[in-house]
């Protein structure tokens, strides 16, 4: 059974290209009728930051995408914080040590800043492997008797993975296919501190191991330690998950992977909910639908000019084969036209509800109906739901001003009289439906051999206000036959 795991580490909140991993781990246990599982990597304790779980956790219900295992929905494989794992790590890094893959070392930070130092002195790069090893305080330049004196004493120490000499290793990832390292390159990863804690790679690869996933998918700044994960599978004789590496976000202008200051300069979010003082993009008035629409677009293509799909859709049609190996560029005005589509999907009494709200702060009251009614005469025109009250007051009020530019262009000698005749038009209407009104202004204006120009932008600037808006019939239809005549005879009183 496919199973994969979103495995956030709790040191700030969730930004976009978290979400879009965990959308892609969740599109791929889903398509595959496997489990999504939440993990959270809590093992840097200095890094803790309250409130991230939670936010994490809100996040991914907010996009719908809910995990099936997790911290609170307990499975066969928990506990599913690492902090409350505890315990389980030590022995497997002891038993590391025991197959000669791993060994104890006990240099201080000062002693390998020192040769860090030196190293750059003579424009070298100091790496701890087979290079310097015997020349470290470790348990492979120690003998046994000094090693047990040491610890027996209390001596800080850190266990260190012994990356191999002169191999040549074959990676595979699902998205980049088959990678070859050098095992030279690799520095001797600690994988177990003295203050009891594993670090990030061995809770990782024995999480991932007892939680029985089969798919690692993350993203691209994993890749470098791939070659350590896979010799850790390795080393402790079990079978790897298969791996795939997500392309990085890049910022929507220049160079470079997508950071929180992108967001602040550009006045774009780049959380998904709000965080502290930042804008997410639940309160900027985005749908999830169309995050995670804009989300799973960043890297992955259908192999099709489709570009708007549900949660369902991409269910049904996600791979691993079609993620894009380079980078995705993150594009803000392309987020608003995907929840402008999302928007024109939504049905009227859905909006009608949401804009209800809306229309609550601004102290207006109107019957559901109307609401309705006026929702489906101006979305077109909306990105968001908190742009109706501009594309709409003059539904709800009379205009309290009129466009200054438009007033000089539209408001001519002659124009109140015109306006005047309209509104004897009007009063004999009966019935007071748009293209009856229509009908009837438009007879009146030929049988008096007036011109179009002269009547309807006038008419458009007193019902609302400015040159905007839908077709001004259905406007006028909608506001009523009362209302229209009062607003022309405000404006030429
Ligand atoms: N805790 C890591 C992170 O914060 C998880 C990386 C992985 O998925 O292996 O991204």
């Amino acid at each position: 059974k496919v199973r994969v795991r979103f495995a956030p580490s709790p040191t700030g909140p969730l930004h976009i290209g978290g979400l879009r991993t965990a959308l892609f781990n969740y599109l791929f246990a889903k398509k595959n009728g496997g489990d999504f599982v939440l993990r959270i990597e809590d093992t840097d304790q200095n890094r803790f930051v309250e409130g991230t779980e939670e936010y994490i956790i809100e996040a991914l219900n907010w996009c719908g995408i809910p995990f099936d295992e997790g911290p609170g929905k307990e499975g066969d494989f928990g506990p599913y914080r690492q902090s409350e794992r505890k315990q389980l790590y030590k022995a497997y890094a002891l038993k590391l040590i025991e197959k000669g893959k791993a060994y104890y070392a006990f240099d201080s930070a000062e002693t390998l800043d020192q040769h860090r130092k030196d190293h750059e002195a003579k424009g070298k790069t100091f790496i701890y492997n087979w290079h310097n090893r015997l020349k470290l305080t470790n348990s492979l330049s120690l003998s046994n008797e000094q090693v047990k004196e040491k610890i027996a004493a209390g001596k800080d120490y850190v266990i260190r993975f012994k990356s191999p000499e002169n191999e040549e290793l074959k990676l595979n990832d699902i998205i980049r296919g088959e990678i070859k390292i050098d095992t030279n390159i690799l520095d001797d990863k600690v994988l177990f501190k003295s203050d009891g804690m594993p670090t990030y790679h061995l809770a990782n690869i024995v999480d991932d191991h007892q939680m029985q996933i089969t798919h690692v998918i993350r993203g691209e700044e994993w890749l470098p330690s791939l070659a350590l994960h896979t010799l850790l599978y390795d080393a402790f004789g079990w079978d790897a998950p298969e791996f795939a590496h997500l392309p990085l976000i890049m910022k929507p202008v220049g160079k470079g992977k997508l950071s929180k200051r992108d967001g602040e300069k550009g006045g774009f979010p780049v959380f998904p909910l709000t965080w502290n003082q930042s804008e997410g993009y639940r309160e900027a008035g985005f749908f999830p639908e169309a995050v995670v629409n804009f989300l799973a677009l960043l890297g992955w293509n259908p192999g099709t000019e489709q570009e708007i799909f549900s949660l369902k859709d991409l269910v049904e049609t996600f791979t691993l084969e079609r993620v894009n190996k380079s980078g995705a560029r993150f594009d803000p005005e392309k987020n608003n036209w995907y929840n402008q589509q999302w928007l024109q999907r939504k049905s009227d009494v859905e909006l009608a509800t949401m804009f209800a709200a809306e229309l609550k702060k601004e102290e207006v009251s109107a019957e559901p109906d109307y609401i309705e009614k006026v929702v489906s005469a101006i979305k077109e025109r909306a990105t968001f739901v908190k742009d109706f009250w501009g594309l709409s007051d003059y539904f709800f009020e009379a205009p309290s001003s009129y466009n200054e530019k438009a007033v000089k262009k539209q408001w001519k000698e002659g124009t109140p009289e015109i306006m005047g005749g309209v509104c004897t038009i009007l009063e004999n209407i009966d019935d007071f439906e748009s293209s009856n009104i229509e009908e009837k202004v438009k007879g009146w204006i030929s049988e008096n051999e007036l011109s179009f120009g002269k009547v309807m932008p006038p008419l458009r600037l007193v019902i609302v206000g400015d040159m905007k808006g839908p077709h001004l019939f259905d406007i006028m239809e909608l506001i009523g036959k009362e209302e229209s005549i009062s607003r022309i005879n405000t404006a030429i009183a």
